[in-house]
């Protein structure tokens, strides 16, 4: 039986809700990454987390769950919106527009919700979501960050790593969707050589200029990485959600109350 939420009737979900179903919200985005990725990337990867994620928690058999679509379209900051094929939504109206996906997931009566986090510059927006979410609902609603909690920082083979394009979103898209990688366009133009030391309070792309729109070396990608990234990932999420859903499977949400003056 698919374990997609929009295959779903109206019927089914309210089984679904009486059931207490986790829902998994892949967030993904439109941006140019790189000549060699296409402008989907951060949502095929949301997308394929979402099924990989999807497959683990049903070989558990150990929680009631679903999986909605990749929203696909988000908020990117100006530098790469100097390349063709970036939509960017202000940040303030995705922050509203995810939230009201996920007010609607609160209202039908869900009350167990992952929102897989797929691109960088969403991840305040998202923790945002879930702070206001608990705030009216008294709903703790999880964001995990799928490349994060996989093995990749432990098996890569780019001492640098990867930021926007390199080789861990490289890597993914050659196992996801091959047909729509472009080796003959990899190179090492972007790779990552900025101040360590500077990295975290400063945003990424001001410590670097990026001239292909990547900020990464693709030259390291693989397919096998790319599937170890996603396997990895995958099982790490999937092992969470279910900590996740024991830890307030019987803690009832209460409602926030505020002191009146
Ligand atoms: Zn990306």
């Amino acid at each position: 039986m698919s374990f997609y939420y929009y295959e779903k009737t109206w019927i089914e979900l309210k089984d679904a809700i009486a059931r207490d179903t986790l829902i998994v919200l892949p967030v993904g985005t439109t941006e140019e990454h790189g000549p060699h990725l296409p402008v989907e990337a951060d949502t095929m990867i949301g997308e394929g987390f979402g099924q990989a994620v999807g497959r683990e928690l049903e070989q558990r058999g150990a929680i009631p769950f679903l999986v909605m679509r990749t929203v696909p379209y988000g908020y990117s900051m100006g530098c790469v919106q100097d390349f063709p094929g970036t939509i960017s939504v202000r940040p303030e109206i995705v922050q509203s527009y995810v939230f009201d996906i996920v007010d609607s997931l609160c209202r039908m009566g869900f009350t167990k919700i992952v929102i897989l986090g797929c691109h960088g510059n969403h991840d305040g927006i998202l923790r945002n979501v879930m702070r206001a979410i608990v705030d009216k609902y008294g709903i703790y609603i999880g964001v995990v960050s799928p490349i994060s909690m996989s093995d990749y920082s432990k098996i890569k083979r780019d001492p640098d790593g990867d930021i926007h394009a390199g080789e861990s979103e490289t890597s993914l898209l050659m196992a996801l969707q091959p047909h729509t990688v472009h080796p003959e366009l990899f190179d090492a133009i972007d790779h990552i050589q900025l101040d360590r030391t500077l990295l975290g309070p400063v945003s990424t792309w001001g410590l670097q200029d990026t001239q292909m729109g990547s900020f990464g070396d693709p030259t390291y990608a693989t397919r096998e990485m790319g599937e170890q990234i996603l396997a990895s990932g995958a099982k790490a999420i999937a092992d969470w959600c279910v900590r996740y859903y024991a830890f307030f499977k019987n803690k009832p949400v209460k409602t926030p109350k505020y002191k009146t003056l």
